[in-house]
């Protein structure tokens, strides 16, 4: 599975690309406060980890990473945000989502047993046969030398991700000037 490196870069690349306007009246605040939901509800699936180490029961991609779960999350969350920050209800709901949404992705797309996608109707794992993250194997403890490799490939590849948001971004104020 992917660390929550990969997970909130994930958030914060969608954020960035994501209209969101009107998140706060404040444009500074709008902006810190938008990311920093996105890439929060881009990693919140693997609080799972929690209760399996409390209790030592497998609850680690169960059904915090189901779509069920996701979407009814999504509606409690949009809930909150589109009373506390006057937001539309259904843009913060479609916006969660998708940061939700991209946690599950990566990690169907990534190294490892997959994620119990249909819970609580279907009770097995499912994976993609096309593997595009290496993944943390966490069996072997949270602090191993094995995965010096695939977190070096995460910060690759999201160096590359805000690289090209950035220049994309650029190029799209750029256009805009001219226009
Ligand atoms: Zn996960």
């Amino acid at each position: 599975m992917p660390s929550p490196i990969a997970h909130s870069v994930a958030g914060y690349l969608l954020a960035k690309s994501l209209p969101a306007d009107r998140f706060s009246e404040n444009r500074i605040q709008k902006w810190s406060l938008y990311i920093f939901y996105a890439s929060l509800i881009a990693v919140v699936a693997d609080l799972d980890f929690i209760p399996q180490f409390v209790t030592g029961n497998a609850y680690h991609r169960g059904i915090t990473h189901s779509l069920v779960f996701a979407l009814g999350f999504s509606a409690i969350s949009a809930l909150i945000v589109s009373v506390w920050k006057k937001f539309s209800y259904i843009k913060i709901f479609t916006l969660t989502s998708i940061f939700y949404g991209s946690h599950l992705l990566l990690d169907y797309f990534s190294y490892g047993r997959g994620i119990k996608l249909f819970l609580p109707f279907v009770d097995r794992f499912f994976r993609s046969p096309i593997i595009l993250f290496p993944g943390l194997h966490y069996s072997r403890g949270l602090f191993h030398i094995s995965h010096l490799l695939p977190i070096g490939f995460e910060i690759a590849i999201s160096i590359l991700g805000i690289g090209v948001v950035w220049w994309w971004k650029k190029s799209k104020a750029r256009k805009n000037i001219e226009v």
